[in-house]
């Protein structure tokens, strides 16, 4: 299986590579949604994301000192691999605002993952690299009534729900619809707290499927998600347990339930505590707890970051630098050092999590030999004081021309900037390395 998909992987990125030729030339820049072709190409053997990034900065010349990204596709790949060896009994549905780059939906498609989608665009997105309707859930439990109707036209059955306005708008736009309540989690946990506003609590979904019984819809299952970047793994315990109980009382009132639909909320970036195998642990030990029987069910999940976190790598350039005095605590004159970067806090760094004080971050230049330390504030290039990085970082003094580089960059970056004060989306290059793909031949 894996064999195949390996090989039909290369084929995809020829046949990216062969437009790419045709459109060199034409236009270098991309973002996130439409990344150009060309930006593909091939690297040689063992190199890795810091050497490419080196070598790009030194071959754009000045007049290309735009921020950009690097995707490791690799990395996707094998976190997909890593994904289904660890939750055997789980198939992954990728949640396509996390990162919509072409090259990881047409990546995960050809894996045959399933995808989240929450409006019409994405679905068509994702309907566009040749996905069955059927490996689609409309995970968004408030819906646009045109949008509902346009994934009825388009075939897309599985859809959820938290509420009575919304069975009532699916009723009427989408009666064929495959109906799945969405419950509330213990999340106040975690980084993005979702059941704050979805999720309907447990004492309503009594009255939830009884009126799916009234207007004829069928409710085929539960999902719920444990809010993003969250701590606790215990959480799918929990919620596994709860979707256990409406999985039941779906079954009292005619539901032919069979599908649970764990969420995303897994880690994605390198190194995350609790890893994500302290996550799959909780998650099969309740499954076999709360759904043994393996024919009973179809379970599946909404991963996001977890698939892209770590496959970005974000390269902004200095384009301006400032320095200033202050007294410390021991009354002594303190050097500190401003530095203009261009992306910020309303280009691919909006999300909080991206910003402040937890940033990883290093410059390309190797400033280990570099005796000191300045505390230094990073800016984004647009003009007003929200648009900034952090202000809390202690570099060695760069200078105005000079790369910083910023991992796990996958997640909610590129694909919620702006165009703000008109900087652009940075480009994404996506590099593929040769002894990789001797390694899938040879398989
Ligand atoms: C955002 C979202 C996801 C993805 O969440 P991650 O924390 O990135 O895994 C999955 N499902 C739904 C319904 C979402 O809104």
């Amino acid at each position: 299986m894996s064999q195949i998909q390996d090989l039909l992987l290369q084929d995809t990125y020829k046949k990216h590579l062969q437009v790419g030729k045709q459109l060199k030339g034409k236009d270098s820049t991309c973002n996130g949604t439409d990344d150009l072709l060309s930006n593909v190409t091939i690297v040689k053997e063992g190199m890795s994301v810091v050497e490419f990034i080196q070598n790009k900065t030194d071959s754009l010349g000045p007049d290309n000192q735009d921020a950009f990204y690097v995707a490791d596709l690799y990395d996707v790949v094998n976190k997909y691999h890593n994904f289904c060896k660890e939750l055997s009994r789980v198939k992954p549905f990728y949640a396509v605002k996390c990162n919509s780059s072409k090259l990881v939906l047409q990546t995960l498609a050809i894996l045959g993952t399933g995808f989240d989608c929450a409006s019409k665009v994405e679905i068509d997105l994702v309907l566009s690299l040749g996905v069955p309707a059927d490996d689609i859930v409309y995970a968004n439990t408030c819906k646009q009534p045109s949008h509902i109707r346009h994934a009825a036209k388009n075939g897309v059955l599985k859809m959820t729900f938290d509420c009575e306005s919304e069975l009532l708008k699916v009723a009427e736009n989408h009666p064929a619809a495959e109906m799945i309540l969405r419950i509330v989690t213990n999340d106040t946990d975690s980084v993005s707290v979702l059941s704050k506003k979805f999720g309907a609590c447990l004492p309503k979904c009594e009255g939830l499927l009884k009126l799916a019984n009234i207007l004829n819809l069928q409710v085929v299952g539960v999902s719920f998600h444990i809010g993003s970047k969250s701590k606790r793994p215990e959480t799918f315990s929990w919620a596994i347990a709860d979707a256990r109980y409406v999985f039941d009382l779906g079954r009292k009132f005619g539901h032919a339930m069979r599908l649970l639909d764990i969420g995303g909320g897994f880690p994605g970036d390198d190194n995350f505590q609790p890893a994500f195998s302290e996550f799959t642990a909780v998650i099969n030990k309740a499954l076999d707890q709360y759904f043994p029987n393996k024919e009973e069910v179809e379970i599946i999940a909404e991963p996001g970051r977890y698939f892209v976190a770590s496959a970005f790598t974000a390269a902004l350039n200095i384009i301006g630098k400032k320095e200033d005095y202050f007294t410390d605590i021991d009354g002594k004159e303190q050097r500190k050092l401003s530095y203009y970067l261009n992306d910020g806090a309303f280009g691919t760094f909006r999300l909080d999590e991206l910003r402040g004080k937890g940033v990883k971050l290093k410059p390309l230049k190797d400033y280990q030999h570099a005796q000191k330390h300045f505390p230094s504030i990073l800016w984004g290039p647009c003009c007003t004081d929200h648009d900034i990085i952090t202000e809390e970082v202690s570099l060695p003094e760069l200078e105005i021309g000079d790369w910083i580089i910023f991992s796990n960059m996958g997640a909610y970056s590129l694909s919620v900037t702006s165009t703000f004060n008109g900087f652009h989306h940075p480009a994404v290059y996506y590099p593929l390395r040769k002894d990789k793909i001797t390694i899938t031949q040879k398989m």
